[in-house]
């Protein structure tokens, strides 16, 4: 159940203390790990009250239900990611209504949203989803085709390419789950260093975010911890 008002706070507050003692240890600025807070299967009016808290950046993976929030909270300047598989018949939608994409993971999806990126906005913020650990089953590009697809998506006119975001497999060992990110973080280096201005590692959600802050995570994608468990979508 989404957490009331009260919770929402403590959660909030706890979480941000927890980010700098993360950002502390790992020998990091305060302030160098972003928060996007991920509010799928969760009611507008808790977007609102983290809102006035002082959090602005949101994260919504199911289309439909990211605009209809949005609709409701209209009034608000937030900041929306896009942090689901981006479907096909979806691309003018999302490059419409949303600040960034960070799962971005095939050339073709890339090129709609660049297209579709109305004139009036700034150019789209986005991120490509690597499937790091090469699971049959994730999407994400292959570590094998990043490169190639990083310099592809530069090249388009209305996408600002800002980095990488991955979903490593689960892992309940601190070391393994650092291995994964370390990975992300490597391919990032690489491609800094053949001269893509990329400034975005978005690694992290509740459970592994203390492996994903001690990898250089700037964006961490944040739940559970803030808004308690997500409602059983059936019942929604
Ligand atoms: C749901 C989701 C999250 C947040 O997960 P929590 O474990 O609740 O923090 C982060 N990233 C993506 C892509 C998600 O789908």
């Amino acid at each position: 159940m989404t957490a009331n008002a009260t919770v929402l706070e403590k959660n909030f507050s706890a979480l941000r203390a927890r980010i700098r003692g993360l950002e502390r240890e790992a020998g990091r600025a305060a302030g160098s790990v972003q928060v996007v807070a991920v509010s799928k299967l969760h009611p507008a009016g808790a977007v609102r009250r983290l809102a006035a808290l002082g959090q602005r950046a949101f994260g919504e993976n199911y289309f439909q239900e990211g605009l209809d929030k949005q609709a409701q909270l209209a009034g608000l300047a937030l900041e929306w990611h896009f942090i689901g598989h981006v479907q096909g018949n979806k691309t003018r939608g999302v490059a419409e209504n949303f600040s960034w994409v960070d799962s971005v993971d095939k050339i073709k999806t890339a090129r709609r949203l660049s297209a579709q990126r109305p004139a009036g906005l700034p150019p789209l913020n986005v991120c490509l989803q690597v499937n790091v650990d090469d699971e049959q089953s994730k999407f994400g590009a292959a570590v094998g085709e990043v490169d190639a697809l990083a310099h592809a998506v530069a090249e388009l006119p209305r996408l600002n390419l800002r980095g990488l975001m991955a979903i490593p497999k689960l892992q309940h060992d601190p070391a393994l789950q650092r291995r994964g990110f370390a990975t992300l973080r490597r391919i990032l280096e690489r491609l800094c260093r053949s001269g893509l201005p990329l400034d975005t590692l978005s690694m992290g959600m509740t459970f592994d975010l203390a492996a994903a802050i001690a990898e250089g995570a700037t964006q961490v994608r944040i739940g559970t911890a803030l808004f308690g468990p997500r409602p059983n979508p059936m019942q929604k």
